[in-house]
């Protein structure tokens, strides 16, 4: 049987992570699990990277990391747990799929204007690599890392998706009029790449024209590349539109190890209340179990999730406020239930 990692995270990680192994086991998927320990709370022990030197192990082994929120312990000088994570293992495309779902109602839903957009967020470079200083008392500089086979990399990966899933369109967002180098690098190595795909329509769209477009015609879209930063935070944009962060599932695509996570974080505001909804984590671990070729196992869990949210059961962060909402555990059972 396959055996894949799992770090639980902080805040609300243990929460759903343990939710969504529940349904897991119930579908009998054909996994095995090896529990690491990674996240803030490992930080605190200790180990400077947020990990210990057996769980790198572990992971660098098994190849797969499904994972739940991590937070990055505050003060200057301090890496971020999830950030290390995909610079050590060069997870280098981040694959963000928003699409509707039957349930949770959105103004796009109401509207009968359905939404399917995948988004690859380049994960590696760009000014997450927290090269910033003060060049004087008063003024902050901050450097902002492209290169063309980091772009290329993720760029590729982007076009052979789109490929597989027959998209329509796959488009650049970008803000090359303004960052001519580094944003024009991008674009650039994006029409060098589309050349060997002439039967995907490539386009590109400025970043900020992008976001407007995607909240007025989120139905146009289909596949969508950004550098780091601006992919950051288009797919959050693209979250709300498909009804927020509990619907939003992330997989870290790199050549050996690959990572799946919700997009959003630890919910300390709600952590430790059961009541946060595992929805986002049960949709990337779906996305894991298709990459692992399990294929039917996913299709179930997949099912038994729709049916259930197409009948109305909600956790309390979203749905119709007159059923009453279920915690985190009752809402896993409703889905089992559903098999
Ligand atoms: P972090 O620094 O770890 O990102 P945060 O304070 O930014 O933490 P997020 O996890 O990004 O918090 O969440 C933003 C908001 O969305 C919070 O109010 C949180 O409660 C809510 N939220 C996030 N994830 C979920 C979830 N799975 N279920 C319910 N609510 C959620
Ligand atoms: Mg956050």
């Amino acid at each position: 049987m396959t055996k894949i990692a799992v770090a639980k995270g902080d805040g609300i990680g243990p929460e759903i992570m343990d939710a969504v192994l529940h349904i897991f086991t119930a579908a009998k998927v054909p996994l095995e699990y090896e529990v690491v320990e990674m996240g803030k709370w490992v930080f605190d022990k200790g180990y400077s990277n947020g990990m210990t030197p057996e769980a790198k192990q572990t992971i660098e082994t098994l190849g797969i990391l499904f994972k739940g929120p991590m937070e990055t312990p505050k003060g200057k000088g301090v890496k971020s747990v999830n950030v290390t994570a995909r610079k050590t293992w060069n997870t280098y495309a981040n694959n963000r799929v928003f699409q509707t779902l039957h349930g949770v109602d959105t103004v796009f839903s109401k509207a009968g204007i359905p939404i399917d957009i995948t988004v690859v967020r380049e994960n590696i470079e760009d000014t997450y690599g927290g090269v910033e200083h003060m060049l004087t008392h008063d003024v902050a500089l901050s450097r902002r890392l492209i290169t063309r086979p980091g772009s290329e990399q993720v760029i590729r990966y982007a076009f052979e998706m789109a490929k597989k899933k027959r998209a329509r369109r796959i488009t650049c967002g970008h803000k090359a009029n303004i960052m001519k180098i580094t944003d024009g690098l991008f674009l650039e190595v994006f029409y060098e790449v589309a050349k060997e795909y002439p039967a995907l329509k490539a386009d590109d769209v400025i970043v900020d024209d992008l976001c407007m477009k995607l909240v007025t015609r989120p139905d146009t879209f289909d596949v969508v590349v950004l550098t780091n930063l601006q992919g950051d935070i288009v797919s959050d944009l693209c979250a709300g539109l498909v009804g927020g962060l509990g619907f939003a599932p992330s997989a870290n695509i790199g050549d050996h190890i690959c990572i799946f996570e919700a997009v959003h974080g630890t919910a300390p505001d709600i952590a430790g209340k059961n009541i946060a909804n595992p929805t986002a984590l049960l949709l990337s671990g779906i996305a894991m179990l298709r990459h692992l070729g399990l294929m039917e196992s996913a299709a179930i869990i997949e099912n038994a999730l729709l049916y259930t949210l197409e009948q109305g059961v909600h956790t309390g962060d979203f749905g119709n406020k007159a059923i009453p909402a279920l915690n985190t555990t009752q809402f896993a059972d409703a889905i089992i239930s559903n098999f």
